[in-house]
């Protein structure tokens, strides 16, 4: 498994290769926006470790462009503690996790773990409702055969509902599930992102996908 990892400054950068490869994953170090782009053209990673504050650019611009290239292998972002926006930023562009600097070695190898096993996973089956396809393993989601675009974040939501059909997914159920650790309850972002999945979605208002559950969660009809 090869992981690339995108870091101007060259001690963190070593102190993540050098984690990595006592786990058997073996790292590429880059510094620059464009040597992370040729990274990624010139061989095939299983995950990207990125810093987002770069020389070159930032790399939120980066993850964007992967991402709407159809780079669909897991993502982690690392940022400043403080930088809460980034973060969210950063998910919402299609980042899987993030890990705030500075980390510890046992942290950045627990997230990575998890984000590979996720992954790896997922590589096993279909999950079909309806005329709605939602491949694992390609990572994709169509509709009547046409592929409709989700962010990670959309695609771990709707993989959720489409394993538990009929079913109610209470909003902590849904948090722990699909946010892990990272989801604050106090936000509001369970609904945002099930609006988000309707608005994708849904063929008309009147033949809900999704039914509000109020007060508990959401349901998938
Ligand atoms: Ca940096």
């Amino acid at each position: 498994m090869k992981i690339l990892v995108v870091e101007d400054q060259s001690r963190v950068g070593h102190f993540v290769e050098k984690a990595l490869a006592e786990q058997n994953y073996s790292a590429r170090i880059v510094g620059t926006c464009a040597a992370a782009r040729d990274a990624l053209s010139e061989s095939p990673y299983g995950a990207v470790i990125l810093d987002i504050g770069l020389p070159d650019g930032d790399g939120l611009d980066l993850l964007q462009e992967w991402r709407s290239a159809g780079f669909n292998e897991p993502v982690l972002i690392l940022s400043a503690r403080d930088a809460v926006e980034d973060r969210i930023r950063g998910l919402n562009l299609g980042a899987d996790d993030y890990l705030a600097k500075p980390f510890s070695v046992d942290e950045l190898l627990a997230r990575v773990r998890s984000l590979l096993r996720r992954h790896a996973g997922a590589k096993t089956s279909v999950l079909v409702h309806g005329s709605l396809q939602l491949d694992l393993m390609a990572h994709t989601v169509t509709r009547n055969g046409v592929r409709i675009d989700l962010t990670s974040r959309e695609f771990s939501l709707l993989e959720l509902f489409l394993q538990n059909p009929g079913r109610i997914l209470t909003r902590s159920l849904i948090a722990e599930k699909v946010w892990e650790a990272s989801y604050d309850m106090e936000t509001n972002l369970i609904d945002v992102y099930v609006r988000r999945l309707r608005r994708k979605l849904e063929e008309s208002p009147d033949r809900p996908l999704i039914k509000t559950i109020r007060g508990t969660g959401y349901e998938l009809v």
